[in-house]
């Protein structure tokens, strides 16, 4: 008999019941040690106090009027998007698949309303994730997510992994927009280097392609600044942001220049909940904690540190962990054994982890996350290791 939740998830057998910083807890009093945060959801912890405050105080307000009627909340978070980014104006969604299916829509505008009606198509490259609906699915394009679920959306072509030469090949009078992730999440902490991004601004620059970047996971202070692009130097025309600017709240949202978003007018998408006052009010509160040279730095640091105390965990223990990859507290690590085994031992330790592509576990704790923490968090990785070498 099918379970009365549609079965489309491989769950643990886990429940927690309350959250407190990086820590979950059982219903019978068993703490967690939470290194995936929701898959970097909870950038800011468990239970902040700090957006339990704006949530709550927002809850006996407001909770929903519709964008029929001006929200001050989303004007708020969209001005210190704006004043934090390279955008001009931002719209909002409730996830990232949304915000991957406005990007997609917003390019294809801006080339039919210059009169180029035959420019509809994005270039990605394989092993990236834009969500589930059928438009992300088609934008990736990898079997797993596509089979069965045919007729796809037209209009995607896919490169090998950081191929420039690719890139610029497949360029035609066809192109709208090239889509990637700085740094691929599921397809396992796979970093697009400074120098690879760099080249697709110049190769976006000289053929007038719109650059869009998905910095759902690896955004909102993730990788030690606020956006992972800006440590190559350059900008997006169009970005999509989710998971980490809710710390928890479903909230996504599409930051463009106000050249990219030439096409989008009024009438032309809209979303029911997208920006309501809830979701807002936790952004806001999200943005001005992370917004902060002080805050990042020590993202900055701390993923340091992590790195450093995770390669010795590799050099340890060969025969499990294989490389480090990533950046800041967006980590990865390639593993020797099978990853999803790695995952069930940090269960038995009482760590939490999170499987992708590549044979990786995912290290993605919350920003909050002390020294002690990581600490801790390399002891139980420890622990699961040799739990696993005598196996
Ligand atoms: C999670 C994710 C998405 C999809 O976000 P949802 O909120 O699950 O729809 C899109 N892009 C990237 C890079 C992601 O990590």
């Amino acid at each position: 008999m099918i379970p009365s939740v549609l079965p489309t998830y491989n769950r643990a057998p886990l429940a927690f019941e309350t959250g407190e910083g990086s820590w979950l807890m059982t219903a019978d009093g068993s703490r967690y040690l939470d290194l995936g945060a929701g898959i970097a959801v909870n950038a800011l912890g468990h239970a902040n106090p700090e957006l339990v405050k704006a949530l709550t105080a927002q809850a006996g307000k407001l909770w929903h009027t519709s964008n029929l009627y001006q929200i001050p909340n989303q004007q708020r978070l969209a001005d210190l998007l704006v004043e934090h980014t390279f955008a001009d104006t931002v719209f909002f969604t409730n996830s990232g698949t949304e915000a991957a299916e406005l990007a997609i829509k917003m390019a294809r505008k801006y080339w039919y309303e210059k009169g180029h009606h035959e420019r509809t198509n994005i270039l990605t490259f394989e092993g990236s994730f834009h969500g589930r609906s059928t438009g992300a699915i088609a934008a990736a394009g990898s079997d797993k997510m596509v089979k069965g679920f045919g007729p796809l959306m037209p209009g995607f072509v896919h490169l090998p992994f950081g191929d420039h030469a690719a890139m610029r090949a497949a360029i035609d009078s066809h192109t709208a927009a090239i889509l990637v992730e700085p740094i691929q999440g599921e397809g396992g902490i796979r970093v697009l280097p400074d120098a690879c991004l760099k080249g697709l601004r110049d190769l976006c620059d000289e053929t007038g392609v719109l650059l869009i970047l998905d910095e759902v996971q690896c955004g909102m202070g993730r990788t030690g600044k606020l956006f992972a692009h800006e440590w190559a130097g350059i900008t997006p025309d169009i970005m999509m942001v989710a998971k980490g600017i809710g710390g928890g709240f479903p909230l996504g949202a599409v930051l463009a220049t106000e050249s990219a978003a030439s096409g989008m007018s009024a009438g032309t998408h809209g979303s029911t909940y997208g920006g309501n006052p809830l979701a807002c009010a936790v952004g806001i509160r999200v943005m001005e904690i992370i917004a902060d040279d002080a805050f990042l730095a020590e993202v900055g640091r701390k993923g340091a540190l992590f790195r450093q105390r995770l390669e010795g965990l590799v050099a340890a223990h060969p025969t499990v962990f294989e490389a480090v990859r990533g950046e800041g507290l967006m980590l990865g690590l390639r593993c020797k054994a099978p990853n999803t085994e790695v995952v069930k031992a940090g269960y038995a330790e009482h760590v939490l982890t999170v499987g992708a592509a590549d044979n990786v576990i995912r290290l993605l704790p919350a920003l909050t996350i002390t020294d002690a923490e990581i600490v801790e968090a390399i002891t139980r990785l420890d622990r699961a290791a040799t739990a696993l070498e005598a196996a």
